[in-house]
């Protein structure tokens, strides 16, 4: 996008109304708001739906099957955004996708909110996958454009914008994980769809007043030709994709186990190629290669990192499920409210980070450092649940503690390297790859939870303490390498800070 049209976007934007913020940002916050509440709402019983028995609700799916599933759909959800940030800069604009992202979101909840079968939940996890993908990574992008290049509000934006996502993500398992757990999983899930309908039309109702242009360009529109092209190929892969599926499952040559194994590989393969390709390309100067190669090991850490963010709400909620005493102090705990924790810390330590950054100023840790401190901490967070299964042994329940403090620890390391991550990402990609950052930084976590899918299935509670143990062991290892080669990468980097 050129300057000039920029700075049109800019102007257009009320400036003022919100915390002394862009009125749009108000828009984007509660729509990220709702959208999360409805994404962690469902994923804090998902998990439990999905390996419940039928009699109590469930859909009796085997219990590392259900944990792997959960996995793949988290991958899922963070791969499609590349889909959906190339919609919005060739075909729609960002605001367009937003919504259309939203409407998908709230049919798929609307899907599991029918009591149904195993292929009405895979119906749901396609429409919130879509959904998702078109939905998150432009919402954020169309923060960015709220502020002109020069606006020094543009840090604090994202921030209270990152204090939205979590607001969301806090509430969902306190009141979806309640009334699904207690009541009814589909009421649940309903809940989730409402939520999302309330963002849709709060979206609708405020952004023609609080957005301006934003988010109504479209920054590098197909031409004619190319509109033909891509449509036509589309279509074909469609049809092929179709094909496939028709012949390849009643063949059973497409099982839920071979379809986990294809996305692992996507998984690892789509940032692949990015890296390739970025690295490659004529459009990418000499100093921009030296920078893809420093975001290299950036990118590895930050996949290892959520990795161990993720199981947070796969294995840890197992873990809450069948290993907790839920019975605590007089309090019937709910497995659910410990989703809760992970967005709950970061609110409360976003803002004192954020100040310590600011306090150290120049002293701060450089941006590789910061990024092996969260590995080591994510470490440590599957090292300190290795404690009461080392004390007690793995037959008696543990108290909730352990888990509050391990939730604690990881949030330590997200916010070292989750509102360092992005900013990183735009500053060290290609110029000419600039426009997919966004969706580049999400695959790190798309990924991490590919890998997931396939580590999860080693889970059982006989085998804890080494599986907690060998990942939290890698992920200090390779946090003390990192923190070694980080004055190497940080040469790398070409004077970025
Ligand atoms: N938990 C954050 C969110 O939902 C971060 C996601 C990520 O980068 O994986 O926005
Ligand atoms: N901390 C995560 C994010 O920033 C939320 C979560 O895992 O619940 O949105």
């Amino acid at each position: 996008m050129s300057n000039f049209n920029r700075q049109k976007i800019v102007d257009s934007v009320p400036q003022k109304g919100f915390f002394g913020h862009p009125k749009g940002l108000f828009t984007l916050f509660f729509t990220e708001f709702w959208e999360r509440f409805s994404y962690y709402g469902m994923r804090a019983i998902l998990v439990y739906y999905m390996y419940y028995e039928v009699s109590k609700g469930g859909l009796g799916l085997d219990e590392n099957l259900a944990l792997s599933i959960m996995s793949i759909y988290g991958s899922l959800v963070y791969m499609s955004g590349v889909i959906g940030g190339w919609l919005a800069d060739r075909i729609f604009g960002t605001s367009k996708a937003v919504f259309y992202g939203g409407i998908f979101i709230m049919l798929g909840h609307i899907v599991l909110a029918v009591p149904g079968s195993v292929t009405m939940f895979f119906v749901s996890m396609v429409l919130i996958v879509l959904g998702t993908g078109l939905l998150k990574p432009n919402v954020s992008t169309v923060v960015g454009e709220l502020y002109s290049e020069t606006d020094d509000r543009r840090d604090a934006g994202f921030t209270i914008f990152y204090m939205g996502i979590n607001l969301g993500a806090f509430l969902a398992p306190l009141i979806v994980g309640t009334v699904g757990m207690n009541y009814n999983f589909h009421l649940g899930f309903g809940i989730a769809a409402l939520g999302m309908l309330l963002g849709l039309i709060l979206f609708v109702v405020t952004k023609k007043k609080n957005l301006g242009l934003a988010g109504t360009t479209v920054a590098n529109p197909l031409s004619p030709a190319e509109k033909k092209k891509v449509y036509t190929w589309i279509g074909l892969g469609v049809v092929v994709l179709a094909i496939l599926c028709a012949v390849l499952i009643p063949a059973g040559l497409l099982t839920f186990e071979s379809f986990i194994n294809i996305v692992t590989i996507l998984g690892v393969l789509i940032p692949t190629m990015y890296f390739i390709i970025m690295y490659r390309s004529p459009k990418t100067t000499a100093v921009e290669r030296s920078r893809v190669i420093a975001y290299i090991p950036l990118f590895i850490a930050s996949v290892m990192f959520w990795s161990i963010q993720e199981q947070g709400s796969t294995i840890l909620a197992n873990y809450a499920d069948k290993r907790t005493q839920l019975d605590w102090m007089g309090i019937e705990i709910s497995p659910a409210w410990f989703q809760s924790l992970n967005p709950l810390f970061i609110i409360i330590f976003a803002p004192i980070f954020a100040w310590m950054w600011v306090k150290l100023g120049k002293r701060q840790p450089t941006i590789p450092q910061k990024f092996s401190l969260a590995l080591l901490f994510a470490g440590l967070s599957f090292l300190v649940i290795l404690v009461p299964a080392y004390l007690g042994g793995t037959d008696s329940l543990v108290s909730p503690m352990w888990l509050v403090l391990s939730y604690l620890i990881v949030v330590f390391g997200e916010l070292c390297l989750s509102p360092v991550g992005l900013s990183a990402t735009t500053k060290l990609a290609p110029a000419a790859f600039s426009a997919q950052t966004m969706s580049l930084w999400f695959l790190s976590s798309a990924a991490a939870q590919a890998l997931n899918a396939q580590i999860v299935k080693f889970y059982t509670p006989e085998t804890e303490m080494t599986y907690f143990g060998g990942i939290g062991g890698a992920s200090i290892v390779l946090g003390i390498l990192l923190m070694i080669l980080a004055p190497k990468i940080q040469g790398f980097m070409k004077g970025i800070r």
